[in-house]
């Protein structure tokens, strides 16, 4: 997969305000937040987006979403929302797989 911002925050080539890592992942915080907590959950395996993952990245998958809950948790966040835009029709802009968590504000459904 080619190299992402992502895979740059990955190596700390580029700067990012990193909130969890562990061996398979890393959260941190959006760089244009689109709620008072805006945090991303990205897989450490390049992945370039959900509908690349396979099999073999089922328990990566779900493990995603345990840090995305965990780390919401952390923030302090009873009720948040979790996003993952899949291809650019979807808005997704980094190819490098994310789930987005945002929480701090109502939320209206459905999402634009
Ligand atoms: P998406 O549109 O789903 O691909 O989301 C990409 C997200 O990455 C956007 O919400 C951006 O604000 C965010 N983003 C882009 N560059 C950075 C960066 N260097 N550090 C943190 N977040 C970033």
């Amino acid at each position: 997969m080619a190299e992402t911002l992502f895979s740059k925050i990955i190596d700390r080539e580029i700067p990012a305000d990193i909130i969890f890592e562990d061996d398979q992942c890393l959260a941190f915080r959006d760089i244009n937040p689109q709620a008072p907590t805006h945090f991303l959950v990205i897989p450490k395996k390049p992945i370039a987006k959900l509908s690349d993952a396979e099999e073999a990245d089922q328990a990566l998958l779900g493990h995603l979403l345990l840090v995305a809950s965990r780390v919401a948790e952390q923030e302090g966040l009873a009720d948040f929302r979790l996003n993952v835009n899949n291809g650019a029709g979807a808005s997704q802009t980094v190819f490098h797989l994310h789930v987005h968590v945002l929480g701090g504000r109502p939320f209206s459904w459905p999402p634009g």
